[in-house]
């Protein structure tokens, strides 16, 4: 015999029905079919009563809604005929006597525990009613006659030994199918309506599993099995094949909603195993919990959670070695019914940390203020003092115990995500490491460690990429095609979950398509510097890169906002890293101490790997004694394609359009951007500069700087007949231009220079760039960097590198 829990989330539609019905009808074996109300409707029941107490009329409306579910789904699962009427008679004769307690509470504005407890039973008794009549063959069983409870403190909980036998009374012969609501009791004394607590139907199902010696209990639900953790908030939880009891019971205790946490002590004593099962994949393998599982490698099998915890710390001077006092903390708030998930202790013993739901927080501060009165009065102890609004998370699995490190991963991982542990507990078993965490960065914190622990489905890495110009637009397009390879290959999931332009923005935690994305943003809302702050931050990510491919001050300025929040940065931008030295070494400090990256890689010839190449060089030890290149992928275009038919002028404007130049080319042209470029491979050569430093040799004249971008493209011909004259001389002599970058002994420069065919910066081609590094390894023969030092796919390339880098 087997009994078959099935959820509200697997009664609540048409589709699902009928699936409940197939699954039971094929069964070959009797079976206890144990159901709980439409899904929602426990809920709605609760709102509707609320709205009568508080003389809200709509609960009129919303118990309307009650009634119309349930006839909506009889009409459209029972065929129309007799069994059909009759099932609507008795169903609308609930529905009435419902309606008057409805109407009792609206008028009398009183709603008692009693009276609510009623209210929802309901729930229960019309499902199982509909059940009922649906399945063929199947008798109904009424489990208000065998499911007892007895009063403890203010709680309504089983009475064990009345209904196993009440059980065994009722299913004395059991019949091939028989049907039960779930959730729903009696008190073993009144006989009034009391219930086994919200999610209660797997508790019934498990105590007349328990009673009935039955061979499994089923519990059918609406995820493929018991998993790693929530799929609700992690998106990359998996099924568990297979589950101890404890294991499964520290989950459930810890928030895994799946299976209702009593559940799994009535079929564990009796050694019947748990199969979690999916209504709407009934192909799928599920879980078993049973007492003994095949080995498996994992260190750990779940991570659970519950919100809305609050921690009460019970301190003073007094507790040092006084014997009793855990005693006392923990009888006092049992006898009033409140129960504590998680303590902490340091070895001092002179503070007690205790998580408690925040619901029973005041009540377990005045209960122990009042245990604990004289010692606070003569002050050897301090008042209560508690904290709300967090969270406590549970990271289960019983292989723990014999691999070493554990701990340290977990509260590594939750560091780099910047989250900081209020308190943690591990028990000696070894089975549970559970800590509690500030509520906002649950999230946060349950994707870091699911990201850390279960290695083996994929890891996610969210970028937030801001400009969308001609490098943010080419990296999307490329992170768009590799997606899919990622994923498949190194099992790297790249999501995307913030575009922003200067003006829109558009943030999607799931992740955004990147098919269409300019016409997205085009409809996305109006953005601002703040908004693209506020939202970044505020989406609390975890492992996020921020992506910058603007050219702009402000969005540089938020980097170090972003770094102290654990997000990492990308920056395409040059702003940052060739800003004041001290901001330079305070955002690397902080990115340092945070443990996350800020790269800039494409800040010197895009995708060339430069600044990598430095930072290995002087990592292992090396001097960089100086650094030569031609770095400006705009100018080295410039002067190679300038000739007797094409002019200074128009080589600019082609570089403009060929995206090689800044926006506004004269940033290139006044060598402003090489400056820049100097600088920042000058800092990471590990030299202390600022741009004011480097001699600039300009090579157009200072007038040209001054006004509009428009005036500028317009007195640009002007310079056209003297560079003409002396590109002339210079090719009579068989030489070249190159703008030339250069640190040595402390000094820094940047001007145009000439070149003959001995030199390694004649040969360069096009918009290429080239640096030489002579270093104390690579003396007599420098070490030559060359290749496309511009453009808006190597740019992007360098850039989706870095990120790679990060992931
Ligand atoms: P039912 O209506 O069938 O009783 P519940 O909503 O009570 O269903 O429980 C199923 C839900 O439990 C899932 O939809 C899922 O969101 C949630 N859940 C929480 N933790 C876990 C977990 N570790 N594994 C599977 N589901 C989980
Ligand atoms: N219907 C009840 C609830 O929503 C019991 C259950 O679903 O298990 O809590
Ligand atoms: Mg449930």
């Amino acid at each position: 015999m087997k009994v078959l829990k099935f959820g509200g989330s697997s009664i609540g539609s048409v589709e699902s029905i009928l699936s409940v019905k197939r699954i039971v009808e094929a069964q070959t074996e009797p079976v206890i079919v144990v159901v709980s109300a439409l899904g929602g409707i426990t809920d709605q029941l609760i709102r509707t009563s609320q709205m009568a107490v508080e003389g809200n009329l709509d609960y009129q409306t919303s118990y309307e809604e009650i009634a119309q579910r349930h006839f909506n789904l009889m009409e459209a699962v029972i065929p129309a005929g007799e069994a059909l009427a009759s099932l609507k008679d008795e169903i609308n004769a609930m529905l009435n006597e419902l309606h008057s307690i409805y109407q009792g509470v609206f008028l009398i504005r009183d709603l008692s525990p009693k009276t609510l407890a009623t209210v929802v039973s309901y729930g229960e008794r019309m499902s199982s009613r509909i059940v009922t009549t649906l399945i063929s063959g199947s008798q109904w069983r009424d489990s208000r006659e065998f499911i007892k409870t007895e009063r403890q403190g203010s709680k309504n909980i089983l009475a064990t030994e009345v209904t196993y036998s009440l059980v065994r009374d009722t299913w004395a012969e059991i019949p091939p199918i028989s049907v039960v609501g779930g959730f729903i009791s009696t008190d073993k004394d009144s006989g009034e309506v009391t219930n086994l607590g919200r999610g209660g139907s797997d508790y019934t199902a498990s105590i007349i599993a328990a009673a009935l010696d039955a061979s499994v209990l089923e519990i059918w639900t609406d995820v493929d099995g018991f998993m790693t953790a929530d799929p609700k908030v992690i998106q990359t939880a998996y099924t568990i094949p297979e589950l101890t009891y404890i294991e499964a019971m520290e989950l459930c205790n810890f928030g895994a909603k799946v299976v209702y946490p009593p559940t799994i002590y009535p079929v564990c004593v009796k050694n019947i195993p748990i199969l979690i099962r999916n209504t709407f994949n009934p192909d799928s393998g599920g879980t078993i919990i049973k007492s003994r599982v095949k080995d498996d490698s994992r260190s750990i099998k779940g991570i659970s959670s519950i919100k809305g915890t609050s921690l009460i710390t019970v301190a003073g001077l007094s507790m040092v070695g006084v014997i009793g006092v855990n005693r006392r903390i923990f009888s006092c708030l049992a006898e009033n019914g409140i129960s504590v998930f998680m303590v902490s202790q340091a070895s001092s013993e002179n503070s007690t940390s205790i998580g408690v739901r925040t619901e029973d927080c005041e009540e377990a501060c005045r209960v122990l203020n009042e245990e604990f009165e004289k010692e606070i009065e003569d002050g050897r102890m301090f008042r209560m003092q508690y904290e709300s609004g967090l969270a406590t998370v549970a990271v289960v699995g019983e292989n723990m115990k014999h691999t070493p490190g554990i701990a340290g991963k977990l509260f590594g991982t939750l560091g780099r995500s910047g989250i900081s542990v209020i308190a943690c507990a591990q028990g000696a078993s070894e089975t549970n490491i559970s800590f509690v965490i500030n509520e906002k960065f649950l999230r946060k914190a349950l994707n870091s460690i699911h990201d850390s622990f279960f290695l083996s489905e994929y890891k996610e890495v969210n970028l937030f990429i801001c400009g969308v110009g001609t490098v943010g637009g080419s990296l999307l397009e490329q992170i768009h095609l590799q997606q899919e390879k990622l994923m498949r290959e190194l099992r790297i999931k790249l999501n995307v979950v913030g575009i922003a332009s200067s003006r829109k923005a558009m943030f999607r935690r799931e992740g955004l398509s990147l098919v269409d994305f300019r016409q997205q943003l085009q409809q996305a809302p109006e953005s601002n510097i703040h908004r693209l702050r506020e939202e970044v931050i505020g989406m609390n990510i975890f492992n996020s890169v921020f992506v910058d491919c603007t050219a702009s001050a402000e969005v540089a300025g938020l980097y170090k906002d972003f770094l102290n929040h654990n997000i990492n940065v990308v920056a395409a931008n040059k702003v940052a890293a060739s800003s004041d030295y001290k901001n330079y070494r305070e955002l690397k400090h902080i990115a340092q101490t945070r443990g996350v990256k800020f790269l800039f890689e494409t800040n010197v010839g895009a995708g060339l790997p430069i600044i990598r190449t430095i930072n290995d060089l002087v990592n292992s030890g090396d001097k960089i004694l100086r650094i030569e290149a031609v770095l400006s992928g705009t100018l080295n275009f410039i002067f190679n394609t300038i000739s007797k038919d094409i002019p200074f002028s128009e080589t600019v404007r082609m570089a403009k359009a060929e995206g090689y130049s800044e926006p506004d080319p004269r940033i290139d042209l006044s060598g402003k951007d090489v400056i820049r470029k100097l600088v920042i491979l000058t800092r990471e050569a590990g030299y202390e500069i600022e741009q004011e430093d480097v001699e600039a040799k300009l090579l157009i004249p200072d007038s040209f700087f001054a006004g509009s971008l428009d005036d500028f493209w317009k007195n640009l011909p002007s310079l056209d007949a003297d560079f003409e004259a002396r590109r002339e001389a210079l090719e009579r002599n068989h030489r070249v231009w190159r703008f030339v970058a250069k640190y040595e002994d402390g000094h820094g420069s940047v001007s145009l220079q000439e070149f003959d065919q001995s030199h390694d910066f004649y040969g360069l081609k096009g918009s290429n760039n080239i640096v030489l590094l002579t270093t104390e390894r690579y003396n007599e023969y420098p070490m030559l960097i060359q290749g496309y030092g511009a453009g808006a796919s190597v740019t992007a390339a360098g850039v989706f590198a870095d990120i790679m880098s990060i992931a």
